[in-house]
């Protein structure tokens, strides 16, 4: 009985859908509802009585053969017409009509449309920065500036309207090489804030009407991530990455549909604008039902590594160094590093971005290469750090799992030489802690491990302790992480 009652809220929760036109609750109107839980809206049902009633079906059921046959058909179970049944709406359907995955979410009655972030509740900058604290290691500047425009934003998604001073959208571009963070701080933005979050690859979006996703396909992403609430969607966080493989294409005579192209047809999606996206669905047929999301309140985030940006950079530093009869300080832009900092709008042109899109991303900022020492610490001191996590894998079998400081210091330098930022840690990882969480739990009597530097470098194993304190050198396979 709980269990009927608590389905019954959970449909609540739906808006319902009209079965001809697929067109929601809150667009069509009221819906009659039908058996087996089809409803179909005013209009359709309109349409269907006046289709009906020009068929001269009176005139039919007086035709004596018409009704003669009818009244075989009652006795012996039998068609109209040979070959031809008529159709079970229900079958179409499944059982229970329209999944609720292609639904809307009812807006809760009473409760007025609140903003996600109440201006009074949004945490001030350095607190946001102090949340990221926890989980991003390094990335200072890009802390900082991320949590301002944060702020600025939602400030300005509270505020709205409020006066004819229209606070500018505070969209972002981010600039650093693969593994450095761009995504996993946005994520932890996104959990912070507790708002929706779409993250999509600009690889995989094309002009509309080419293969592969069009541009607003990223918006149902967004609807999906906030199941299929509007409202919570239209506050969310659209984080594009790869934005730098959609620059315009040099020398190319056939049509740009997935570089240039799509950076135009994006543009009024940063700027703000109302899009009709399927709901539950990745594209609009005639079987999804449709609905609309202006996008003026949802913070874009573009993300990229920009590989030939730096050589775009010295040329320009240089060129101005040139005038200054300055030699050895063009030699030192060759050898600087996280040159990508002195980026400037110029240079994103030169590069192959279109200047309206670059426009539309006003705040502007990059993430520095991880050096080794950052990547000692991403391994052991974020709040969910890898290493924590094995740890608390392995405490669950009440085995103590101890890194020595040498050996974490062979990761982080197996992982520079990888030259895939923090990414390759985890790969790293995985490779020699399974076998340690393959042996372990045979063994009830151990208690301790101790991953030492031997065992990174795959010269030696791990230090197996027993329960009873005596420690021993055990020959673990050291097979797979070399
Ligand atoms: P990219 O810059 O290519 O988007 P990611 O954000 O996907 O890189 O980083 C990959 C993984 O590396 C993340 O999931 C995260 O665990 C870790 N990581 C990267 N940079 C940091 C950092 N600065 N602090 C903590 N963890 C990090």
């Amino acid at each position: 009985m709980e269990e009927n009652l608590n389905n019954n809220t959970d449909e609540n929760e739906y808006e319902d859908v009209c079965f001809a036109c697929r067109r929601p609750e809150s667009k069509a109107g009221k819906m009659f509802k039908l058996p087996n839980q089809i409803c179909v809206c005013n209009d359709c049902l309109h349409k269907t009585m006046e289709t009906i009633s020009q068929f001269d079906y009176q005139g039919m059921l007086n035709n004596p053969h018409v009704l003669n046959e009818i009244h075989n058909i009652e006795k012996n179970n039998k068609h109209i017409f040979p070959n031809i049944s008529f159709i079970n709406l229900a079958d179409l359907q499944g059982e229970g009509g329209i999944p609720n995955k292609q639904k809307l979410k009812r807006k809760k009655k009473g409760t007025a449309a609140e903003p996600v972030l109440d201006i009074h509740n949004i945490p001030p900058p350095h607190k946001i920065k102090a949340q990221l604290d926890d989980y991003v290691v390094g990335q200072e500047q890009a802390k900082k500036v991320i949590s301002v425009a944060v702020y600025n934003h939602y400030k300005r998604v509270a505020t709205d309207m409020m006066d004819e001073i229209e606070i500018e959208k505070s969209n972002m571009l981010m600039i650093g090489p693969t593994g450095c963070g761009k995504t996993y701080l946005v994520r932890t933005l996104a959990r912070l804030l507790d708002v929706p979050l779409a993250v999509t690859d600009a690889t995989s979006l094309t002009e509309a009407g080419y293969i592969g996703d069009d541009i607003e396909s990223v918006v149902s992403k967004l609807l999906a991530a906030a199941e299929n609430d509007v409202e919570k969607a239209e506050q969310g966080i659209i984080f594009i990455d790869e934005i730098d493989k959609i620059a315009k294409k040099k020398d190319t005579h056939s049509r740009d549909v997935s570089g240039e192209s799509v950076q135009q047809g994006m543009l009024k999606l940063l700027e703000g604008a109302e899009i009709e996206v399927p709901v539950g669905a990745n594209s609009k047929n005639a079987m999804v039902p449709l609905t609309t999301i202006n996008t003026r309140n949802i913070l874009f985030i573009c993300g990229g590594a920009f590989p030939d940006l730096d050589e775009i950079i010295k040329r320009r530093l240089k060129k101005q160094t040139a005038i200054g009869f300055n030699a050895e300080l063009k030699d030192k832009y060759d050898k600087q590093k996280n040159i990508h900092n002195q980026v400037t709008a110029q240079d994103l042109k030169e590069f192959g971005m279109v200047p309206e899109f670059i426009g539309r991303l006003p705040v502007l900022f990059t993430l520095d290469a991880l050096s080794e020492e950052m990547l000692i610490k991403i391994l052991s001191e974020p709040k969910n750090a890898i290493l924590k996590q094995y740890q608390k894998l392995l405490a669950l079998d009440e085995v103590q799992l101890i890194f020595d400081p040498n050996a974490i210091n062979a990761i982080a330098n197996k992982a520079m030489e990888k030259d895939t930022g923090a990414r390759a840690l985890r790969a790293i990882i995985e490779e020699f802690m399974l076998d340690i969480m393959f042996e372990i739990p045979k063994d009830e009597n151990i208690g301790r491990v101790i991953i030492t530097e031997d065992y990174i470098k795959g010269t030696g194993g791990p230090v197996i302790e027993i329960r009873n304190n005596n420690s021993m050198a055990i020959g673990l396979p050291v097979t797979g992480h070399r």
